[in-house]
């Protein structure tokens, strides 16, 4: 059985910055964020998701009663 080849990372020309409207704050996401796309603000500090700005915050997440 032939498998091919694995394509490891994005290499997608379309995919360069086009508006880089900022940078999510999370030090472990980084994620460009673009003009028009949503995001969330934190007193002028910007994240790409719900869960950048948990994580930005020492949150994590669990299972309840397994911690
Ligand atoms: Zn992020």
């Amino acid at each position: 059985m032939e498998l091919g080849r694995f394509e490891v990372g994005r290499s997608d020309p379309q995919s360069l910055p086009l508006d880089h409207a900022a940078t999510c704050e999370y030090e472990h996401c980084l994620q460009p964020i673009y003009y028009s796309e949503p995001c969330w603000n934190l007193d002028g500090e910007k994240f790409c998701s719900a869960v950048c700005v948990a994580k930005h915050f020492g949150a994590n997440k669990i299972t309840a009663g397994q911690e």
